[in-house]
């Protein structure tokens, strides 16, 4: 095998990420966030309703996703594995749940200010 150190490190990243929605403290954020069953108006289905910690909108499971309140790759980029794995499994409270349109938000702005950081690392 003789793949570049980039490429290497992508299949090590994205391998921890698949391993760390297991990370309890994850599953434990989301249940925290979790407000009721509630009618979902776009599919006309009731289900359980997650608030958001950035908008304070109530959204569908679907709809949700655990953020990491300090990025897991910060504005320098990627610097070490052990920064790396400390930081992608983090305790709770450096976990929120917010929906996928804060989320968007929120990762475009940590893309711009690695940009501006001059490092093109993605997280
Ligand atoms: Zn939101």
């Amino acid at each position: 095998m003789d793949w570049s150190e980039g490429r290497k490190r992508a299949f090590i990243i994205s391998t921890l990420r698949a391993g760390s929605r297991r990370w309890p403290p994850k599953w434990q954020t989301l249940n925290s966030a979790y407000v009721g069953i509630r009618l979902n108006e776009k599919t006309n289905r009731e289900g359980k309703h997650y608030l958001c910690a950035l908008c304070e909108g109530e959204f569908p499971a679907k709809d949700i996703q655990i953020d990491h309140i300090i990025p897991v790759i910060g504005p320098e980029g990627f610097t070490n594995w052990d920064d790396y794995i400390n930081r992608l499994f983090c305790p709770k409270n450096n976990l929120q749940a917010v929906c996928t349109g804060c989320h968007k938000i929120k990762s475009y702005n940590e893309g711009q200010e690695r940009k501006t950081y001059g490092n093109q690392e993605v997280d």
